[in-house]
């Protein structure tokens, strides 16, 4: 006797094992891999996805449970799907089912059951087209669906048809049986709403990037798209997307932080018209279920997104664009650590298609990809429309009297700007009043009672407020510490800046864009809005200001503390700040009026600063990748970093220590590097110690066969019970 088959299961949440199980009651047919089941676990139910069906199990078979059912009518993803998720799996070694069901829109996680069925649609058939529908006079249900087919030529979906005519399935199979309609699928149609104002002919670069994408379609061959703020990238994305919509093939458009750009999102549907579908954070659950079921069965061309937007299933995928490669938004920080911008690569080479990353600041990791040779690099080194890049000015404030941050110097030119009627914008990447407060008496400090770190002052709600764990205090009357009333704050955030300018230059709105200003829904829009009609004369804001914005009218841009990111800690911190300077200062002089950028410094010597300030990104980033070479750091080398916390302060090291202690004793250990255990740069935070230990190798093959052996260890430490760790590959900050 055959035995009965196995279902091998993954289950949604951080476990690290599939289950098996029999097939529900009833249940005759083999299901096909990648079908969703409730299945009995612990106490109650869970929804599972299928991996693999087996004849055999560990466990003996009168202890398997059976699935309690299948859930849809057919599996949710294809073997293509399922493979690069079992890579990301692998890669990151992060549980499959928790990297499927991440993947899956929240509600495909819950156990609830969907059709994954092409919705019915219907269209006149050639005899309907030509029949005598007054025949039909005795019959309005009939006659009015004969009518509402005759006006949508290329068919209308079932519900719709019904919800229109008013008429029943009965009525549909007797107008099927008399051969007047038939079922059909629906094609999106290739008309856009593309208004010819949009479009710009292409300048010689643009050109040459466009013929070289397009000349390689059906491969997979990854582009970096190395182009200046303002270059045009954004044409060239939508020209190439174009070529391949023209191949009825579709195309995967990444985008850091989507609801920071409505403008981007517009020119897409300008261009592009319907067959744009987009996904970000502000959509509801159920809006993005639709959206993943439009692009999966080809109902759309395009998916514009963030991050997670990697998942979807795109069945005729021709073209993956990653827009802004270097931002750190592609690399999710907590669970599952991926890197989208690494997944999209992947999702490329297994679709056959190009890859185009796409930056003004390229990362030093694609950087030295294309100096490789693995990428091809393509350059726009000029502005369009003759608009030049800004220059840029260091402003030494050494021995300069601040005002609440400003130097004598930027206020003057801020000053200057206004009078001219141009638009000034500064930057600033600290929110809120201050970011500390002190006794002058004692010395007493905004200390977070639950982190290595300081309360922020934020003055408009009174508050203290702790940026890394959220705890929250009333700002106190007097010094808790020695009773004065002397309290008084050091540095400043953008409310403070905000306060100063309006006392400054009160005849000049300002708009200060940051979370806080931006937190009620609709606000960012507003604000936006405001900018570009010109209402605002002044602009201050952190990052969210820095990014993708296409502000002509600026003409003056003050950067007014990086200071940090010359010294911080983590290695990143110099490349970061690079970054964001060459983008802040992107938005600078993008139309007829020349840009200027001023940057407040301590260290204007630093030989970093001048190289970015004098000479750009390409001689900063050749120095950078120098030293990282030197180094031997990423991309001259591949890290993990695995992380522990626990509230017992001796527990996350004593756990580091003893994974250290299994890491060398596994085969391969000898091309492994570990560092540490040391404490996390924020030792505390929300309550918990913090400890890491960096592992590191020259290549990449040694170091993931190292760890394929060392994870599975891991968990089986008693050492692990006591904290909570994680494991993050190709880290890219060292919190
Ligand atoms: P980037 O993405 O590199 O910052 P964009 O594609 O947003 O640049 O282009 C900046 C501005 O220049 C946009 O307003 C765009 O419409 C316009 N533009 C793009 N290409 C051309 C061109 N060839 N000629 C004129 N204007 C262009
Ligand atoms: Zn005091
Ligand atoms: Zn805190």
């Amino acid at each position: 006797m055959v035995s009965e088959p196995i279902l091998r299961i993954a289950l949604s949440g951080p476990l690290r094992t599939l289950f098996d199980y029999l097939m529900p009651v009833g249940m005759s047919q083999l299901p096909i891999i990648g079908t969703r089941f409730q299945v009995p676990f612990g106490r109650g139910g869970r929804t599972g996805l299928l991996i693999g069906i087996s004849d055999s199990s560990e466990l003996p078979r009168e202890r398997l449970k059976r699935a309690t059912r299948q859930l849809d009518d057919g599996p949710l993803l294809n073997e293509k799907e399922m493979r690069l998720l079992q890579w990301a799996a692998d890669y990151y070694q992060h549980p499959l089912g928790d990297v499927i069901f991440q993947a899956l829109p929240v509600n495909l996680r819950k156990t609830r059951a969907i059709s994954l069925a092409r919705p019915e649609a219907w269209r006149l058939s050639a005899t309907g087209r030509q029949a005598d529908i007054a025949k039909l006079s005795r019959a309005p249900k009939q006659l009015a669906v004969m009518q509402t087919l005759s006006v949508h030529t290329d068919g209308l979906l079932k519900a719709e048809l019904i919800a229109s005519s008013g008429a029943s399935d009965s009525v549909l199979r007797s107008l099927n049986a008399r051969g007047w309609i038939e079922r059909c699928h629906l094609v999106p149609s290739n008309q856009s709403d593309d208004n010819e104002q949009h479009r710009h002919p292409l300048n010689p670069a643009q050109q040459a990037a466009v013929d070289q994408v397009s000349a390689r379609l059906n491969e997979f061959i990854p582009f970096l798209l190395n182009g200046v703020t303002g270059s045009g990238k954004t044409e060239v994305y939508l020209c190439l997307i174009e070529a391949v919509l023209a191949q009825g093939r579709q195309v995967l458009v990444l985008v850091p932080e989507i609801g920071l750009t409505p403008q981007l999102m517009d020119r897409f549907k300008q261009r592009l018209g319907h067959q744009v579908a987009l996904l970000h954070s502000a959509l509801a659950d159920g809006e993005r279920e639709a959206v993943w079921h439009d692009l999966r069965l080809g109902n759309k061309q395009v998916l514009l997104g963030t991050r997670s937007a990697v998942f979807t299933p795109m069945p005729d995928l021709g073209l993956v664009v990653v827009d802004e490669e270097h931002d750190l938004s592609y690399k999710q920080q907590e669970g599952f650590r991926y890197s989208a911008r690494d997944l999209a690569l992947v999702r490329g080479q297994q679709a056959g298609c190009p890859v185009l990353l796409g930056s003004a600041t390229p990362s030093l990791e694609s950087l030295r990809n294309a100096e490789e040779g693995r990428y091809q690099q393509l350059d726009l080194p000029n502005r369009v429309a003759d608009a030049s890049l800004p220059d840029m000015h260091l402003i030494d404030i050494r021995s300069v009297p601040l005002d609440g941050g400003l130097s004598p110097a930027m206020i003057n030119e801020i000053r200057t700007a206004l009078s001219n009627k141009e638009q000034v914008m500064l930057f600033l990447n600290r929110r809120g009043y201050a970011p500390m407060l002190t006794c002058h008496a004692c010395g007493w400090l905004t200390d977070c009672p639950r982190c290595d770190a300081r309360m922020t002052h934020h003055r408009k709600q009174n508050m203290l407020w702790c940026h890394h764990c959220g705890h929250q205090r009333r700002v106190p009357q007097q010094c808790p510490e020695c009773g004065s009333p002397d309290l008084r704050t050091i540095g400043q955030g953008t409310e403070q800046i905000e306060e100063r300018l309006g006392n400054l230059f009160p005849e000049a709105p300002l708009a200060r864009i940051d979370k806080d200003s931006t937190s009620r829904k609709g606000a960012l829009e507003k604000l936006l809005e405001g900018i570009h009609s010109g209402a605002y004369p002044l602009l201050l804001g952190t990052q969210m200001l820095a990014k993708g914005h296409h502000f002509p009218d600026v003409t003056l841009v003050g950067i007014l503390d990086v200071d940090q990111g010359l010294f911080g800690a983590d290695y990143r911190a110099s490349e970061r700040m690079a970054q964001l300077i060459l983008q802040v200062s992107g938005r600078a002089g993008r139309a007829a009026r020349p840009g200027r950028v001023l940057i407040q410094t301590r260290h204007p010597e630093h030989p970093l600063m001048q190289i970015l300030t004098r000479q750009g990104y390409s001689a900063f980033s050749k120095e950078a990748l120098a030293e990282r070479r030197l180094a031997l750091l990423p991309p001259f080398s591949h890290q993990v970093l695995i992380r522990a916390e626990s509230t017992k302060a001796s527990d996350p090291i004593e756990f580091l220590h003893r994974a250290a202690a299994v890491g060398k004793s596994l085969n391969g250990a000898d091309q492994i590097e570990l560092w540490g255990p040391v404490p996390a740069p924020m030792e505390r935070r929300a309550g918990r110690i913090r400890a890491h230990l960096l592992v590191q190798s020259s290549q990449r093959k040694p170091l993931h066969q190292w760890l394929a052996q060392w994870v599975p260890e891991l968990i089986t430490l008693p050492e692990a019970r006591k904290v909570r760790w994680s494991i993050d590959v190709d880290p890219m900050e060292m919190l």
